[in-house]
């Protein structure tokens, strides 16, 4: 994994994890529920992505049942996003496809000049390199971070923050278009309830 400036996010996030967290966050917010763009829908889309992310080798090739598990890992992800922000925990079936990850790739140990251990994907595919999620992960269950990745409390959002609070009691995204969604939420609640305005 290189310490290289995360140009590849792409988007601009309001609540940024810290590096190399955001690229777990990163990929949980490939897509704006509940409707919005999907950028692992689509071969074309997908590839660019995944090579600036390093979740593929640039001369690898992208393979068709490759989107299905990076969608689901992602899924995944947001499951365990959602138990951090005080959710349920994640199905069995949500961890799933985080375990074949896990089952199916291996991490290689380096040390680099300063001494310090590196583990790094073994491949290029984009099976074989999502096991550097996994190290990330673990990396922030150990050293707290892990507990401050979230998904928004809106749950037509779910969009992945990074909770800065001194009290770990964050609870929205904070995106625009999320305050939206609460709107037309609150707005159809009341119409159900009777209330008016
Ligand atoms: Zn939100």
């Amino acid at each position: 994994m290189s310490s290289t400036p995360p140009h590849w996010l792409g988007d601009v996030e309001s609540k940024p994890a810290p590096e190399p967290l955001n690229r777990v966050q990163a990929l949980v917010n490939t897509v704006e529920l509940p409707e919005g763009p999907d950028r692992l829908a689509d071969p074309d889309d997908a590839r660019p992505w995944l090579v600036a992310t390093g979740l593929l080798g640039p001369e690898s090739d992208l393979r068709p049942d490759d989107l299905a598990l990076v969608r689901g890992v992602r899924e995944g992800l947001r499951a365990m996003l959602v138990h951090n922000s005080g959710g349920p925990a994640p199905t069995p079936s949500a961890f799933a496809p985080l375990r074949d990850v896990a089952t199916d790739s291996t991490a290689r140990a380096d040390i680099d000049e300063r001494g310090e251990i590196l583990l790094t994907a073994t491949g290029d595919s984009v099976p074989a390199r999502m096991i550097e999620l996994l190290l990330i992960i673990r990396d922030a269950q150990r050293d707290g971070s892990w507990a401050r990745l979230k998904a928004c409390g809106n749950d037509e959002c779910q969009w992945a923050f990074y909770d800065r609070s001194r009290n770990h009691g964050g609870t929205w995204c904070e995106m625009s278009s999320c305050g939206n969604k609460l709107k037309n939420r609150e707005f159809r609640a009341r119409k159900r309830s009777g209330k008016s305005g």
